[in-house]
């Protein structure tokens, strides 16, 4: 399991949450796991009040969390993770005083006893874990952090024997592993996590990629990890319009260079894309994190060949790395138990001998799969109401846009589920609501209602005959009307922007590595320096006209995802696609849409107008569930339609019948 920060690390008491959440995932079969980042000294904090590993009281803390993995015969490794200019706070340092694009503080240089010192630190920390029972560390000497800004001339400016040529600059990385390796002794794991790819101009080639790899394996390094990218890099890497295993070649390059394993990491996220990655002998080992996140027993389903019962990470990073981002605990969209193990146990019923109980479910998209599932784990007897002629609700509509596409994972996960649970489920069926209150129907304990939401329909006046058609993002998404080829879209919230790549990308186009390396401008060779230089972007589109249209003023895309959005806007940016921003919606006439800007009335000509101006919710009938005095709760959609969103929606359905 590769590292992932979970914030349990610096809570108060987190570390014995953090230890049940490893023991779920070494019970499940997990071999070797790899911690978040600590930082061997308080510069090298992530923020100021981050994980340090630097004195014998802190060691003893993560005892807890070694015996717990070990009970299952699992190892685990820490990470030693020095920020660099990456760190939260004012007192960082750097090789050189050059401020990192993504952070407001600029480093301090670090002197030449400061470098030593700080390779004392990573020393230090390693030989502390040792005590803790850990079985290795990971070095973390890429995604741009201290060690991989020393290797980089990028960020290393330096003129002392820890600067100036590349063979200077990789000294400090090759210090720390040999004098980890001195201090620890021959048993102990090093991984050493190398950038290979930096994606940032000024950062390695191959040919010095390839030097740093030997001499990390001479200096005692017993595993290699492969990095990818630097968190400026402005190329995608783990989000989920990244393809499988995208980066997979590049760890295979490395492979036939030395002779200690190496592992793939980066968008592995099912059984067959794992094996396949061994069985083409690109890697000796595979790194997964989020998908760990999302199904502590990955392994234990894989091992059974049961891969379709795994609820997949569909890399969406809404609840692990946006929450890490803004300081908050990781969680899972898929899976609201991560990181909550001890908070959040699922009870099994105490029946005694009796029937179960049973609970209605009424409305199949992921807030009811979600009740329903954990309702039939809790050893409910369920009964799943879909009005519609499948299960997954606006998951259907997600998984059409192009990048999107994991998103059928999640419908997959729990249709199996429910089905080998034996929840009886009613497709093309609404429930017989009037028969709870004349006690026509088997005895019912709770009702969760999880109906969801349809699409805000807005008012547009209409002169003519001959305009564009105007039509839901739903109506659109769900193949109902074919787009036009001029098209404008009502609204710039996230719909918005997934209809805007819904129109743009080429029809019928499967994503594929080629195409992303080639969208991005990744040299599929991997000569060209990090990955990039010198490397142009090609990108296809489908030819269409495209508009986006917001009403407040200001930049679209605000309320996108912390570590996504970006790669959104620029997409949509890349695709050509027009915003204008401070409109008002005055009118559909034959040549378009009318709209008034600051006063001025402009028309955006169309052929077609998609409304993605949020959504209500579905309540219809539960006026009628209210009277039967059947206990009910309401969840997602249903319950709240604006900031709709799948987390939300998961989680209440979870926990509603978690409380049962
Ligand atoms: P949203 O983010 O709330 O955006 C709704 C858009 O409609 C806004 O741009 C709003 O902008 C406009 N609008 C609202 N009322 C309107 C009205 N009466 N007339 C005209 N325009 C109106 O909702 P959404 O796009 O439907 O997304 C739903 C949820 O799913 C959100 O929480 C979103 O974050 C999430 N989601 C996220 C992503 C992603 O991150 N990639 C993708 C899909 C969905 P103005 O008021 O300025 O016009
Ligand atoms: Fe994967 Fe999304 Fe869960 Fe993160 S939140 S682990 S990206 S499914």
């Amino acid at each position: 399991m590769g590292s992932i920060h979970t914030g349990l690390e610096e809570e108060k008491g987190g570390l014995a949450k953090l230890a049940a959440f490893f023991e779920e995932r070494a019970k499940g079969g997990v071999g070797l796991i790899i911690t978040g980042g600590v930082a061997p000294n308080f510069a090298g904090r992530v923020s100021p009040w981050g994980a340090q590993l630097s004195f014998k009281f802190q060691a003893r803390r993560h005892e807890v969390v070694t015996s717990a993995v070990h009970r299952h015969g699992a190892k685990i490794c820490l990470q030693i993770l020095h920020a660099g200019r990456y760190a939260y706070h004012p007192l960082q340092v750097a090789p050189s005083r050059i401020k990192a694009p993504i952070n407001p503080f600029t480093p301090w240089p670090l002197t030449g006893f400061g470098v030593r010192r700080t390779i004392r630190d990573f020393v230090n920390c390693a030989r502390l874990a040792q005590d803790a029972g850990y079985d290795g560390v990971e070095i973390m000497g890429s995604e741009g952090y201290l060690l991989n800004q020393f290797i980089a001339a990028r960020t290393n400016k330096r003129t002392d024997r820890y600067g100036g040529s590349y063979e200077n600059r990789i000294r400090m990385p090759l210090e720390v592993i040999e004098l980890t390796r001195k201090a620890t002794g021959g048993g102990f794991i090093i991984v050493y996590r190398l950038s290979m790819l930096d994606l940032v101009p000024e950062g390695s080639d191959w040919g010095e990629i390839v030097t740093l790899a030997r001499a990390a394996e001479r200096a005692g390094a017993s595993i290699l990890n492969t990095g990818i990218g630097w968190h400026e890099a402005r190329v995608p890497t783990i989000a989920t319009s990244v393809p499988r295993a995208a980066f997979s070649k590049v760890t295979a390059k490395i492979k036939s260079e030395i002779k200690i394993p190496v592992a793939a990491v980066n968008r592995i996220n099912m059984p067959a894309v794992a094996e396949s990655i061994l069985a083409k002998g690109e890697a000796d080992l595979v790194t997964m994190a989020r998908p760990f996140l999302a199904d502590a027993e990955f392994m234990a389903k894989a091992r059974a060949g049961r891969d379709s019962e795994i609820n997949t990470c569909i890399a969406c990073n809404q609840a692990c790395l946006d929450h890490v981002f803004v300081g908050k605990r990781a969680n899972c969209l898929v899976n609201p138990r991560a990181c909550y193990e001890t908070e959040m146990p699922l009870r099994p019923l105490q029946l005694n001998g009796g029937k179960p109980p049973r609970v209605w479910v009424i409305g199949g998209g992921v807030a009811g799969m979600s009740a329903a599932l954990t309702a039939a784990e809790r050893g409910f007897a369920v009964t799943l109401f879909e009005a519609g002629p499948r299960l997954g609700g606006q998951f259907n509509l997600a998984q059409v846009i192009p990048g999107k596409e994991e998103f059928l994972e999640t419908t997959r996960y729990y249709e199996t589920r429910l089905k080998l649970l034996g929840v009886d489920i009613r497709l093309g069926a609404r429930a017989p609501i009037g028969e709870l209150a004349t006690g026509g129907t088997q005895s019912v304990a709770h009702v969760i209602w999880a109906t969801g939401v349809r699409p805000r329909p807005i008012e547009l006046p209409r002169e003519g005959t001959r305009g564009p058609a105007v039509v839901s993002y739903s109506a659109l998404l769900s193949g109902e009307v074919k787009p036009a080829k001029r098209v404008a879209i009502i609204g710039g919230g996230g719909i918005g922007f997934d209809v805007a790549e819904f129109l743009t990308h080429p029809e019928g186009a499967a994503p594929t590595v080629d195409g992303f390396f080639a969208h991005w401008g990744i040299d599929p060779d991997l000569r060209a320096r990090s990955g990039t230089a010198g490397m142009s972007r090609k990108i296809h589109g489908s030819g269409r006209e495209v508009t986006m249209l917001q009403r407040k003023d200001g930049p679209f895309g605000r309320t996108l995802g912390k570590t996504t959005g970006w790669i959104h806007r620029a997409s949509i940016k890349d695709q050509g696609v027009k915003q204008l921003s401070g409109v008002l919606y005055k009118r559909v006439i034959d040549d378009g849409l009318v709209v008034s800007i600051q006063g001025e009335e402009k028309v955006i000509p169309c052929d077609q107008i998609v409304v993605c101006a949020g959504q209500e919710s579905v309540v219809e009938g539960l006026k009628e569930l209210e009277v039967t005095g059947v206990p009910f709760t309401v969840v997602g959609g249903a319950r709240l339609a604006g900031e709709l969103d799948a987390k939300r929606a998961i989680q209440e359905g979870f926990g509603s019948v978690a409380r049962i």
